[in-house]
């Protein structure tokens, strides 16, 4: 496993300014996260962390060295895509055994390790298959066994579950995360999800147009957003934003509460109009706005179906914005500033 740093890289395809000065460094062993809208630069990113596109200036640091024009066989890294790119006319062995034929090793160290990683990833009975006849998770447990026997310091993951159906999906994230906590590999995954970062990043990089807006744990972007970016990228429903004189504040949809349930320490009172109530099962959201602030705002409260609601649609009824949950931010910037009297 290595530490993975870029310092100050920089990607433009002409007017196209896809990455622009990162700085950002893992930890070893770490699973580190790269979230951001479609075009925000993720893909670009990791693609110069592997090697594949040039930076137009900066550097990228693998184990501490400097491997800017290195080609990417000799960085150690591993990279899976979104679609696993499996030989669809070679068995699964013969696919996983590819990186090692071109790397010229002999027969016998060739099956040694592919049954090693098939070992690693529980796929030692499909090695006889083709890859028509897997399902999506297999394939892509192949596409990591493949990426695994070059035995690399450094995993690159470019959203390789988002073509596996919703259920698959959070299986084969549970699979992935164990996996790597297992082979102890620095771990670099590329998602525009935020619940898959939120759930399995150790730290995450939110980014934006080319920049990284916050670099955190799920918790520190998800309670301390640095800008209103993260604020409303970060969380579903997004957080609540409403202007204010010269200000935004905003709260998450779970601490506005009415005034009844809320935590007996208080908190900022709000009347609050409820136009529609939706029922998720185990939870409801609200959706209204609030009087004397920003009324034209929707906001949205967010309560477990436990809880019995002593509001009804098209009522008004007092909610309290739990104390220590509001955040501030400045109006022309969207960064985080102090709190602010309301
Ligand atoms: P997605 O989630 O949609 O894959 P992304 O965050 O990975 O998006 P990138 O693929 O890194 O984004 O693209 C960042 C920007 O750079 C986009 O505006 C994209 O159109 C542009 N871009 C990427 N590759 C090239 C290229 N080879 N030539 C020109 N522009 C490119």
């Amino acid at each position: 496993m290595a530490v993975v740093e870029v310092r100050g890289i920089t990607k433009h395809f002409g007017a196209v300014h896809a990455v622009n000065g990162l700085n950002l460094r893992s930890e070893e062993g770490e699973f580190l996260v790269l979230l951001g809208p479609s075009g925000c630069g993720k893909t670009t990113l990791l693609r110069m962390i592997a090697g594949l596109e040039e930076p137009t200036a900066g550097e990228v640091l693998i184990g501490g060295d400097v491997v800017n024009g290195l080609p990417p066989r000799v960085r150690k890294i591993a990279m899976v895509f979104q679609s696993y790119a499996l030989y669809p006319h070679m068995t699964v062995f013969k696919n996983i055994a590819f990186p090692l034929k071109a790397e010229g090793l002999d027969p016998e160290e060739r099956r040694e390790k592919v049954e090693w990683a098939a070992r690693l990833l529980d796929i030692e009975r499909l090695l006889d298959r083709k890859p028509r006849n897997l399902s999506g998770g297999e394939r892509q447990r192949v596409a990591l066994a493949r990426a695994l026997v070059r035995e690399p310091s450094v995993f690159l993951l470019d959203e390789p579950l988002s073509n596996l159906d919703a259920k698959l999906r959070a299986a084969a994230r549970d699979d992935l995360l164990e996996f790597q906590r297992r082979v102890d590999i620095t771990a670099i995954y590329v998602t525009h999800d935020q619940v898959e970062a939120m759930g399995m990043g150790d730290r995450i990089a939110v980014m934006n147009k080319g920049e990284i807006r916050q670099f955190g744990t799920p918790g520190e972007v998800y309670d301390d957003p640095a800008d209103t970016f993260v604020a409303t990228f970060i969380g579903s429903p997004p957080m609540n934003l409403l202007e204010h004189q010269d200000f935004l504040f905003g709260f998450r949809p779970e601490h506005f509460l009415p005034r009844e349930i809320a935590p007996p320490e208080g908190g900022t009172p709000l009347t609050y109009h409820v136009s529609r109530i939706e029922f998720l099962g185990s939870e409801r959201y609200l959706y209204g706005h609030v009087y004397g602030v920003s009324e034209k705002t929707k906001v949205i409260a967010m309560l477990p179906s436990t809880v019995t609601l002593p509001v009804a649609q098209e009522e008004d009824h007092e909610f309290v914005v739990v104390k220590g949950k509001m955040r501030f931010f400045d109006k022309e910037t969207g960064l985080r500033t102090s709190p602010r009297p309301l």
